[in-house]
């Protein structure tokens, strides 16, 4: 029978393989029992695995019977470990109940603490501590937190309870309450939760247990984890695991405290213990933002110049005894490891390592170093940076030299610049973006529910909170820059206002923050484009040694030329010559041509274009000289290129002699109703030979003139689009060849070139052995053949997709990410069927697939060779096609 509990820590075995798989035992309980295995110190508990919870969820939410044994069973082993008994009056055994998925998830049931309390149980954990106080706040916090994440009642009303007796006593703090006090609280809680349930807090402590397991299986359905998962493509069938666990206490007065930390510095990835620790607090403390946290260290109090005492001055053994640890884990992990722990009068307890999640930044200079300091291979090095977080690094920072009315300062959470307007809560920012603005998410705080507004944002501003706070981790994980913990700001939500230090401010009014320094400035500020240098430059340089596929960009101006090759492109996968087209100096000669109803006026038309494409294309193949440059003819319905508009009309009316009337009704005629499918790609080729004419000579005299100018001329490759047949090409590919030879003997040279194709009609894909013929090189237009295979408009999508990918019907969005199982195949076919016909034909991909890596990752598997992506996402790309030549 196949195990469902698996005990850690105290005398349990550890041995089973299954445990240390954080499928079956999720993150937390993998490494739960990893620590203990290799003798840290844990408090001893159990994981009930991740089948156990997706076998709950399939079974009308009943446990199973082995479940409900092997609990009562794994009970017991921490029973014998700590020497205490659950549920005993006079020695109690306390527990926590985490919630625990393979990967951190936010969303998932928040952790119950001092669970096992009861009227009577309080008595003997009072008498045990010999701490009253201590005793019954463990008491209030278990029902405040029990009451709100497993009976789902509303945890204002107990914060409400807890600030009229302190308003009523003339306290400030929660340290000021006395164990009388807290008593008093307690009766009141109880009575809040029996009047909003109608039945007493539950005194069984099998009872307590249950229910909070219950909770977290629930927790994995909720709405918070279906938002989180859809935002990080996470399957809903993983299910998440449940630890429960032995309480250990850092409330138990000035020896003991909580605390999180990183083995290197998150933000920086500077090789330096950083993190935060509360003297006297219990588990969120640290980061609910209730009490300010102390530094861990005092090279790190020193730095911020604040006063109270680092845990290193404050606790210096447990603090030694902590990097001990510190070292050990990264030792073990090779990674760099966030970290929960708490001290108990003096004695340091693990509660929870993990992969700390990190900047960009920190994410390559951790990489850099570790692979220096001999902890990873470069190969590793290479994989263990995320490509799409390079995304963070490669847009624009704040202008050092932009004048900043700064307005107040927070913590540096997470670095970068934003700008945008101010929005106070989560539902207003996504509206905001929606219809188009740019907005900076500020609220006092943030929690799980944030998530999609903080998403939507630019930028997070949180008044409270410290570097560990919910949004200063959430924000580094999704790239956002955000600014926490300032306490110059105040909001006042009923008004949808708020103050910044002395500016009085309104929702809609724009700010800007500096993620990298905490400063939040009033207006936007300017930007400048990144530094590619460092430890950046340093692992592309490893990636580019590791990669088999070739990576070239989209782009069609000599600016984004440019911008690609300092990323490291090494041509042009994809040159969309219809974006010249729409040039406000030439659209005037693009419509004459369209609307031309004999050869004659066309060409006139396209003798006026001739010159300007020629200009286009020697100003980007003087950036490109030396690369291959696929270049597509035009390809979209002529219909786009038509006025609209009764001004439009009348200057062309000016410029042909035609008259309004009748250029409206010409334009009519060109209407489709289905244009994707209409009269466009190699369909204008055939039909308007005259166009593509043009397009090749512009071409081919650009080649010509680089060579004659610069010495070097790059390699054009001549893409036809749409093709369908082999017919098709074979005519506009005799088109090309014959105006390269007239523009040849014209100049009196001879350069390479090629021609080929789009594959992006499944019709393309399986005669591509014909094809092939004809066709020197493929360039897979993955977004085309998307919609066209699955029959799907891309630009009519957005209504049913994401609902789609919510229920499982595709795992990510088809347009982002290429739908390897379907569209893959076609994709698989037409190389395999290409190559048969020429062994060395060019095969590359050029849709917006070319800079996802999941994506790059199946052109390797492809043989493709090379992928094409917009400038930005060419060293993401760089790196993915690294990754995926490891693989
Ligand atoms: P999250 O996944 O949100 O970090 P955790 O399960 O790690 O939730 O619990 C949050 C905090 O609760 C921990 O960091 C720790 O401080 C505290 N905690 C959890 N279990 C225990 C325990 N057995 N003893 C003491 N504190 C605990
Ligand atoms: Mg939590
Ligand atoms: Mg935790």
């Amino acid at each position: 029978m196949v195990q469902t509990v698996y005990p850690f820590g105290g005398d349990a075995a550890h041995s089973d393989p299954r445990q240390a798989d954080k499928t079956i035992t999720g993150g937390k309980g993998a490494n739960l029992a990893e620590m203990a295995s290799i003798g840290l110190p844990v408090p001893p508990g159990f994981t009930i695995t991740t089948e156990e919870c997706v076998s709950y969820l399939q079974h009308g939410a009943e446990f199973s019977d082995s479940l409900r044994e092997a609990v009562s069973e794994a009970v017991g082993h921490i029973e014998k470990s700590v020497g205490k008994t659950f549920g005993d009056a006079s020695d109690p055994m306390l527990v926590s109940v985490r919630s625990g998925a393979r990967v951190s998830m936010p969303g998932m049931m928040d952790t119950v603490l001092n669970l096992g309390l009861n009227d009577e149980t309080v008595e003997g954990l009072a008498k045990t501590s010999g701490d009253e106080r201590f005793a019954w706040d463990s008491y209030r916090r278990f029902i405040q937190m029990y009451s709100d994440v497993v009976l789902g009642i509303d945890h204002g009303l107990f914060e409400e309870a807890l600030e009229i007796c302190k308003e009523d006593n003339g306290f400030y703090a929660d340290t000021e309450l006395s164990a009388d006090d807290w008593k008093t609280l307690v009766g009141e809680f109880k009575g809040i939760v029996s009047s909003e349930l109608n039945e007493p807090f539950p005194q069984d402590v099998f009872h307590q247990l249950w229910g909070a397991i219950r909770a977290v299986f629930d927790s994995w359905d909720s709405d918070r984890a279906k938002v989180y998962r859809r935002l990080n493509d996470i399957p809903g069938d993983w299910g998440t695991a449940v630890n429960v666990q032995a309480m250990v206490f850092g409330n138990m007065g000035d020896t003991s405290a909580t605390g999180v930390a990183f083995t290197r510095d998150p933000a920086t990835g500077e090789r330096a213990y950083y993190g935060e620790y509360l003297i006297n607090a219990q588990g969120e403390d640290v980061v609910a933002g209730i009490r300010t946290p102390q530094y861990l260290t005092k090279a790190a109090r020193e730095a911020a110049g604040a006063k109270p005492l680092s845990m290193e001055e404050a606790m210096p053994e447990a603090y030694t005894e902590l990097a001990h640890v510190f070292d050990l884990l990264e030792a073990h992990y090779k990674d760099m490891q966030d970290i929960e722990f708490t001290v108990e009068r003096g004695k340091l307890w693990m509660l929870q390592t993990r992969s700390g999640k990190r900047t960009a930044k920190a994410a390559l200079k951790m990489a850099v170093d570790m692979e220096g300091e001999g902890l990873i291979t470069r190969e590793e090095a290479v994989r263990r940076v995320d490509p799409m977080a390079l995304d963070q690094l490669l847009h624009p920072t704040l202008d050092p030299d932009a004048e900043r009315n700064i307005l107040g300062a927070g913590l540096p959470a997470s670095p970068g610049a934003a700008a945008g307007k101010i929005v106070l809560d989560a539902d207003t920012a996504e509206q905001w973006v929606e219809r188009g603005d740019k907005v900076i998410l500020v609220r006092v705080e943030t929690s799980p529910e944030d998530i999609h507004g903080m998403h939507a944002a630019q930028g997070i501003l949180t008044a409270r909170g410290g570097m560990t706070s919910h949004a200063a981790v959430v924000a580094r994980g999704m790239g956002r820059p955000c600014v926490s913990g300032a306490s110059a700001v105040s909001i006042n939500l009923s008004s949808r206002t708020l103050k910044i230090g002395r500016q009085d401010l309104k929702e809609g009014d724009e700010i800007t923050l500096d993620g990298a320094n905490g400063q939040i400035m009033l207006g936007i500020v300017p930007t400048v484009e990144p530094e590619l240098a460092g430890d950046f430059g340093t692992l592309m340089v490893w990636a580019d040694a590791l990669r088999r596929m070739k990576v070239r960009t989209n782009a069609e101006t000599p600016a984004d030329c440019k911008m690609a090759r300092q990323f490291g492109a090494e041509g042009i996968g994809l040159c969309r010559t219809e974006h010249m087209f729409f040039d406000a100096s030439r659209i005037k000669a693009v419509r004459q041509m369209i609307l031309a109803e004999e050869d004659a006026g066309r060409r006139a038309a396209l003798d006026i274009l001739l010159p300007e494409q020629r200009a286009d294309f020697t100003a980007i193949f003087e950036v490109m000289a030396g690369l291959p440059c696929t270049i597509r003819l035009l390809d979209p319905p002529l219909h786009e290129f038509l006025p609209t508009q009764d001004a439009e009309f009348e200057e062309l009316a000016d410029v042909t002699g035609l008259g309004v009337d009748h250029l409206k009704r010409r334009a009519d005629e060109l209407h489709e109703f289905n244009p994707m499918l209409g009269h466009r790609g190699c369909r204008l080729g055939i039909t308007f030979p005259e166009i593509y004419e043009m397009q090749a000579r512009a071409i081919f005299e650009a080649v010509c003139d680089v060579k004659a100018s610069s010495g070097e001329a790059p390699l054009p490759e001549i893409m036809i689009p749409l093709v369908a047949t082999q017919k098709e090409l074979a005519i506009l590919k005799a088109l090309v060849d014959r105006v390269a030879e007239e523009v040849f003997t014209e100049k009196g040279t001879r350069l390479d070139y090629l021609v080929g194709t789009m594959i992006e009609l499944p019709r393309a894909a399986l005669m591509a052995d014909k094809i092939a013929e004809e066709g020197e090189f493929f360039s897979f237009g993955t977004n085309d053949l998307t919609q066209t295979t699955l029959g799907v408009s891309r630009d009519d999508s957005a209504k049913f997709l994401a609902p789609y990918v919510e229920k499982g019907i595709f795992a990510r969005d088809p347009f982002v990410s290429l739908d390897v199982e379907g569209v893959g195949q076609l994709v698989e076919l037409a190389a395999e069927r290409g190559r048969a016909t020429r062994p060395d034909i060019k095969l590359g991909i050029c849709g917006e697939h070319g800079g996802d890596p999941a994506s790059i990752a199946f052109c390797e598997k492809v043989g493709l060779d090379y992928v094409s992506a917009s400038p930005y996402r060419v060293p993401i790309a760089r790196l993915a096609a690294a990754q995926a030549a490891l693989k």
